[in-house]
């Protein structure tokens, strides 16, 4: 198996939740290739399996939760290794968890265990991934990752409790924590949700310039246009567990195909316009667990064709190179 000058391939990924309830296909069918050093952003709304397309990858899926068809190649040396074939508590998984590939949650008080100073936290994880590293070189490690995540005083900062730190604080240092390992792959799980305003431009700001120094490839995962607008370099957009659309942050924004992409674009509240009114996406997003025949967003498209798109899947099409859409205004002899 090759890597294709990838450093992550997903493919045909479906990831189910089994319950009494019946079996929700969260993950139905996502691919996406991540080059060394650049920004994917994944979007979509919430519900739309976002977050665990990153649990996939990961294999930190909750117990009813399986994987249950597709690839996720990660580069090793020029050749590949699907993460989906290793045991999900095996030590090779564990030995890609944090130094290979890293992850930034939404809430950093639930990655960070309350009972410990941040500082151990860090450190543990340090050496967890460096077995040859003395504590004290540990910690000086953390310390000047901690600085370089702008923490004020990191040299005392680093005996704190999670607790004591403002929300920004804590963000910061579990950025410190994803990247003290130096990972290939950050993924940023709506890393500006659990903070105001001005602690999110501050972030976003922060993981850009890290991601420029350390020239590390990341995942943003949110639900906000203007953010991929301004870190990505490519796109992919999710719907109900599918995606949808993928292609350059020039195609998806210049040039977007899928009816339900131009719908997010078109949601989008402009400051450069005067009075205007925006346009909502009609509709709800149906139920995972009553899945629909045909096309997921045929309920609220305006473009459905009828024993179209309410029958039959669209398939993925190249339409102009590296830009994919599933949708059946895009037929297969379309693709370039
Ligand atoms: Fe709309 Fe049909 Fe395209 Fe689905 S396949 S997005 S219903 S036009």
């Amino acid at each position: 198996m090759t890597d294709n000058g990838n450093v992550l391939t997903v493919r045909n990924l479906k990831t189910h939740f089994f319950s009494r309830e019946g079996t929700l296909k969260a993950i139905d069918g996502v691919d996406f290739e991540l080059k060394p050093g650049e920004v994917l952003g994944i979007a979509g709304e919430s519900g739309c399996g976002k977050s665990v397309t990153a649990q996939s990858i990961l294999r930190i899926l909750p117990k009813h939760g399986r994987t249950v068809d597709g690839e996720v190649l990660l580069s090793r040396n020029g050749a590949a290794v699907d993460l989906l074939t290793l045991d999900e508590e095996g030590p090779e998984i564990r030995r890609i968890r944090g130094k290979e590939i890293a992850m930034i949650f939404q809430e950093p008080m639930t990655s960070f265990s309350p009972v410990h100073t941040i500082g151990n936290q860090i450190i543990e994880s340090i050496r967890l991934h460096n077995r040859g590293l003395s504590k004290r070189e540990a910690r000086a490690r953390a310390i000047d990752m901690l600085h370089r995540v702008g923490m004020p005083n990191p040299a005392s900062t680093i005996d704190e409790y999670p607790f004591n730190l403002s929300g920004g604080m804590r963000q910061r240092a579990m950025i410190a924590m994803a990247l003290s390992c130096g990972p290939r792959v950050l993924i940023a799980d709506e890393p500006t949700t659990a903070v105001d305003v001005t602690i999110q431009a501050q972030v976003l700001e922060l993981l850009k310039e890290l991601q420029g120094q350390l020239g590390m490839a990341v995942i943003m995962i949110t639900h906000d246009l203007g953010v991929i607008a301004e870190l990505a370099d490519r796109v992919l957009i999710m719907y109900l567990g599918k995606g949808v659309e993928f292609g350059t942050v020039e195609q998806i924004f210049h040039n977007p195909l899928h009816p339900y992409t131009r719908g997010l674009l078109a949601s989008i509240p402009k400051l450069t316009r005067g009075r205007e009114v925006i346009e909502p996406i009609q509709g709800t997003v149906p139920s995972p667990y009553d899945p629909l025949t045909g096309c997921p967003f045929n309920p609220r498209c305006a473009h459905r064709m009828a024993g179209v798109c309410d029958l039959e899947m669209p398939e993925v099409v190249e339409v102009e190179e590296g830009h994919r859409v599933a949708c059946h205004l895009y037929p297969k002899d379309a693709q370039t």
